[in-house]
């Protein structure tokens, strides 16, 4: 599990669960995401994260999360 809190929303990537398809690098509009040297999604941007979730919503085995601080 990596954790990247930098910006104002916490992205975590379970890669245990990610297949490296690229699906959540690719729907992101922010650019928040790139690929490692293995195609595994890796936070590149953090700070550009709007939480619009288009990232979850597109993985097809729930291996990305964004979650906004507490109130
Ligand atoms: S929540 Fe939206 S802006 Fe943030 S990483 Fe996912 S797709 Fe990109
Ligand atoms: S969409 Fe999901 S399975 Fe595919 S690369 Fe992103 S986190 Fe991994």
């Amino acid at each position: 599990m990596t954790v990247v809190e930098r910006g104002i929303y916490r992205i975590e990537l379970n890669r245990a669960l990610c297949k490296a398809c690229g699906l959540c690098i690719a729907w992101c509009p922010q650019q928040v995401l790139s690929a490692d040297a293995e195609a595994y999604p890796v936070v590149s941007n953090a700070a550009a994260c709007v939480n619009c979730k288009a990232c979850e919503r597109h993985c097809p085995d729930f291996a990305i999360e964004v979650i906004a601080p507490m109130a």
